[in-house]
């Protein structure tokens, strides 16, 4: 099922929550709604349920106009993060319990809850109850509650906020295969960007009600749309610092820089710009480096080691390397490939374009 969007907007009283948002989401791909707390990530997914009315805008499910129509009518499937399981019913009567009261015979249900188990690997468990179960496994539950209702557009709210982080982790995984056997259309409701970079064929990230990217995880990573995205993907994020253009040179950290030719054309006339790159892009140099820095402090995680760097202008630089050989203590500063570059506008903050590697 292919769901369209078309310029959707929710105003409360006294703000708007969600602005213009307009996306189209294949048939079976899984589309991540990312953001910080409050940029309307929740507000969108209501209102494509159908549990809040948009103020402006529609929504189609394929070529069908539902945005008049109940959540019941527009058959999405819905898991929350505070997932309620009915306490005294068993994990089976837990997953029946929908289709029991639309009335579906008895053999139907029994097949449907049996082969929804069987995908999510809780069929040793079906006459167990709520309580005799893992925060898991009782996730994994709720998803099959949903599944045998066989929705044609699954909404995911946050679904894995309440496991730990390994939990976390594997059922990522789970949904992410379940969701590619079934061939389903998913929206994925997540604050955690690890969670929308890997089970997102898309992600669309938000922030104060607006769609700032919609984008591949790895466009999204690489190629950032604006300062925003930058700054909010990665960890840690892009660097982003001012930096002067002096006739065909770019001056960072009070380093001038010869800009090639294909460059020049992007930057144009601007006599600033914000570069960004990202930390493992920043090679460490110990000898003559193209943008010289003191190091700060220095951080080492076991698989990488993270050097906080202070530019000649006192702009803040994190550089990254994975070689535990180095010692980034050392460090004159960081050489870099035009490749791995993002520029951006001073004013608009946008992405002025970068050259494919
Ligand atoms: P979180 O990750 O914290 O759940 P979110 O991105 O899902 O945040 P929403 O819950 O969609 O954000 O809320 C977006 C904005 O709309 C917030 O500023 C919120 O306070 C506001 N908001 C949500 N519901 C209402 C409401 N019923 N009345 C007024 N304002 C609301």
């Amino acid at each position: 099922m292919k769901v369209t969007i078309k310029n959707l907007t929710k105003r409360f009283p006294d703000m708007t929550a969600v602005n213009d948002f307009s996306a189209v989401i294949e048939s079976g791909e899984l589309i991540a709604l990312l953001g910080p707390s409050g940029c309307g990530k929740s507000t969108m997914l209501n209102m494509i349920s159908g549990i809040l009315p948009s103020t402006e805008g529609k929504i189609y499910f394929d070529d069908k106009d539902v945005t008049d129509l109940t959540p019941e009518k527009r058959g999405v499937g819905l898991v929350f993060q505070n997932y309620a399981l009915y306490p005294h019913m068993t994990v089976y009567e837990n997953m029946a319990f929908g289709l029991k009261l639309r009335k579906v015979p008895k053999e139907i249900i029994d097949q449907k809850v049996k082969a929804a188990a069987e995908i999510l690997g809780i069929t040793d468990y079906l006459s167990r109850k709520p309580k005799a179960l893992s925060g898991g496994q009782r996730q994994r539950v709720a998803l099959g509650r949903t599944i045998v209702r066989e929705p044609k557009v699954f909404l995911l709210d946050e679904p894995l906020s309440n496991l730990d982080a390994k939990l976390r982790e594997s059922m990522r995984f789970e949904i992410l295969s379940i969701q590619k056997k079934l061939n389903i259309t998913v929206v994925y409701v997540t604050h955690d960007q690890i969670e929308a970079m890997t089970v997102a064929d898309r992600i669309a990230v938000m922030n104060k009600g607006k769609v700032q990217q919609i984008d591949t995880p790895d466009t999204i990573y690489h190629h950032p749309a604006n300062v925003f995205v930058a700054t909010f993907i990665g960890s840690p994020a892009m660097n982003v610092v001012k930096a002067r253009i002096e006739g065909t040179k770019i001056v960072i950290g009070e380093c001038a820089i010869e800009i090639p030719a294909e460059w020049l054309k992007i930057v144009g006339t601007r006599k600033e710009v914000i570069f960004g790159l990202r930390p493992e892009a920043a090679k460490p140099n110990f000898d003559n480096a193209m943008v010289k820095g003191t190091v700060d402090f220095m951080e080492n995680t076991g698989n990488l080691k993270t050097a906080s760097l202070t530019l000649a202008d006192g702009q803040n630089f994190f550089i990254q390397d994975s070689n535990q050989n180095i010692d980034l203590r050392n460090v004159t500063g960081f050489d870099f490939d035009w490749t791995n570059v993002n520029l951006f506008d001073v004013e608009t903050e946008e992405n002025i374009g970068y050259v494919e590697a």
